[in-house]
């Protein structure tokens, strides 16, 4: 039975009994209140009426007085019949009672009268004594019945008590532990009320709540396990190297290639402190160098390809430490949880780049004797001794000139690239004289200077303690200063070369009043074949980078103050000679 219908039907029940026995109360109160009221009205009154006439008759002498307080009392007599025979037994009475009062001396009539008076108090007595009984007997009715109904209320009343709190509290008791179950994630629990009520249907709602969550879990982790296994299988089958670090650097996961390069097997890496691992393994150490830096690089920083020995063979990598960084669910800081070191392998780009070195360093070579035996002949041809060429002839054979000249620079450079590119720049760092490589430069581009009218203003302290430097490579660097500085300023300008020297350090600049360079550019010029975006002087966009690679391969420093519109500064810093 239902909890509701439980309720409704004990507790109505309960004020069923509660109504019923107020009314059998009420009943019975009433009819034993009207039965006495019975006897008071009918019977009591009677007996009264009766004595006050007795005692009328008895008073000395049959007065007025004692006449009129009769009849007074039978007036009233008259009007309270109630018992059978009683009217016949007043009528007769009153026949008397007005013979009597003609003739009082008459000691039978009053007798008689006597007489009449004790028969109506006999009747009215007998009465009283019947109306009692039936009262009585209204009275046990009404104890029986309201015991009766009381009996029943507290049966009732008793059940309640004894069913009712455990009916409800202990499925709710029961219900609660279930819950706490659930909460802790038991989701197995389920709970068995054997009731066709409420509780029945509230286990049953649980009990699918309880499945459905269970079924919701396993089909999570399952899911979760999925997506583990494809991503496990996706970095396993990435053909570049992979290692994964957690926000302690303990290793995650390093992928096939991973370990194939670095020698090492899966089960001595995973869950390692990578710095463990480093101990015994030069390739991890210079793999997370970045790492335990005490300046954090961020991620995405250019490395110098990492050259490495492995299957027989050589293979370069590009290596990036991408710090991992993830909103949790609810929340809004980023949290940090581990890097990942990614190897790309480049080793197909080097070899290409190899074959491009080797080609340009060929061709330029090549480029150079018919260069130079170019530039022979046209001295040859300049010479008046050898015949006379006209005015025009004498220009056609400076334009070639300019252009063998131009020719021979590129290859220079291109030449100059590949060594530096192949990595076998040859330094012959010497304690030098100062003026040599100033001279030298100044001299190699009076020619270009003169042809745009500029004047070449030079500063050179005297007596000047020798530099330490590759003469040759320092006067190359010098002359394609100079030569830019040239290119790049206006005619009938000036340019400043001087040199200066404090503290063991030479410095040499060349200062113009050209176009000068944009500010986004002042790093990016030092670059392989970068080009100031708009430039229309004619060059390889090579001549700085290897300016820089020349100054400091021999320790020294090479940079550009600018200001764009104004003009330019270029400043090469070496070291003394010391002995
Ligand atoms: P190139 O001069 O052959 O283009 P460089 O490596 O010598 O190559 O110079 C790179 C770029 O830097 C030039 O293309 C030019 O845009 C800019 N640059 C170099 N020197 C100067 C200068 N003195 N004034 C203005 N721009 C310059």
């Amino acid at each position: 039975m239902k909890i509701k219908a439980k309720l409704f039907l004990g507790i109505g029940l309960l004020f069923t009994m509660i109504v019923l026995l107020t009314a059998i109360g009420s009943i019975y109160i009433n009819k034993l209140s009207a039965d006495t009221k019975n006897i008071l009205v009918a019977n009591y009154n009677t007996l009264d009426y009766s004595r006050q006439m007795l005692i009328a008759l008895n008073d000395d002498g049959f007065t007025n007085t004692s006449i009129a307080k009769f009849e007074n009392n039978l007036q009233k007599q008259q009007h309270n019949i109630t018992e059978p025979g009683e009217q016949q037994l007043t009528d007769q009475l009153t026949i008397n009672f007005n013979k009597l009062k003609t003739n009082p001396a008459d000691t039978t009539l009053l007798a008689t009268v006597h007489s009449n008076l004790t028969d109506i108090m006999l009747l009215n007595m007998q009465a009283i004594e019947r109306k009692s009984a039936v009262a009585k007997k209204t009275a046990d009715d009404a104890t029986l019945w309201i015991a009766l109904a009381g009996t029943f209320c507290f049966l009732i009343a008793f059940v309640l008590l004894v069913n009712l709190p455990g009916n409800i509290a202990n499925p709710v008791k029961e219900l609660t532990e279930s819950i706490k179950e659930i909460a802790a994630q038991n989701y197995s629990k389920r709970v068995h009320f054997e009731k066709n009520n409420e509780f029945g249907d509230l286990a049953n709602a649980f009990n699918t709540m309880a499945q459905k969550l269970e079924e919701y879990k396993t089909s999570n982790i399952e899911k979760l396990m999925m997506e583990k296994k494809r991503i496990e299988t996706l970095i396993s089958n990435i053909k570049d190297p992979v290692i994964g670090l957690d926000a302690k650097k303990h290793i995650l996961f390093m992928n096939d290639v991973a370990l194939k390069i670095t020698g090492l097997k899966a089960e001595d890496t995973i869950g390692k402190q990578i710095q463990d691992v480093a101990v015994n393994n030069d390739l991890i150490r210079s793999l997370i160098q970045d790492l335990f830096a005490a300046t954090n690089e961020t991620a995405n920083t250019k490395h110098e390809p990492i050259k490495i020995y492995a299957d027989n063979k050589e293979s370069y990598f590009e290596k990036q430490v991408v710090p991992i960084n993830i909103t949790p669910t609810g929340e809004k800081e980023e949290k940090f949880i581990g890097n990942v070191i990614l190897l790309q392998n480049i080793t197909p780009f080097k070899e290409l780049d190899f074959a491009k070195t080797n080609f340009i360093a060929t061709v330029s070579h090549e480029l150079k004797t018919p260069i130079s035996s170019i530039k022979m002949s046209l001295q040859l041809l300049e010479n008046e001794q050898i015949g006379n060429v006209n005015e025009e002839q004498k220009n056609l054979l400076g334009s070639i000139k300019d252009d063998a000249n131009r020719l021979l620079k590129i290859t220079g450079e291109l030449l100059n690239m590949t060594q530096v590119e192949s990595g076998h720049i040859q330094m012959a760092v010497a304690a030098t004289d100062v003026n040599e490589i100033v001279n030298y430069a100044v001299n190699a581009n009076k020619a270009a200077a003169e042809q745009k009218n500029i004047r070449l203003e030079v500063s050179v302290p005297a007596a000047l303690p020798q530099v330490l430097a590759d003469e040759e490579k320092t006067a190359w660097v010098l002359t394609n200063l100079i030569s830019n500085a040239i290119r790049y300023s206006y005619d009938n300008a000036v340019v400043y070369i001087s040199v200066k020297h404090d503290a063991g350090k030479f410095e040499f600049t060349v200062t113009d009043k050209g176009q000068g360079i944009p500010p986004q550019y002042k790093e990016k010029i030092f670059d392989r074949y970068f080009r100031v975006p708009g430039t229309k002087k004619e060059g390889t966009g090579l001549g700085l980078s290897i300016s820089k690679e020349f100054i400091e391969a021999q320790g020294g420093t090479i940079y550009v103050e600018s200001d764009f519109g104004a003009g330019s500064s270029f400043t090469i810093i070496l070291n003394a000679f010391t002995v």
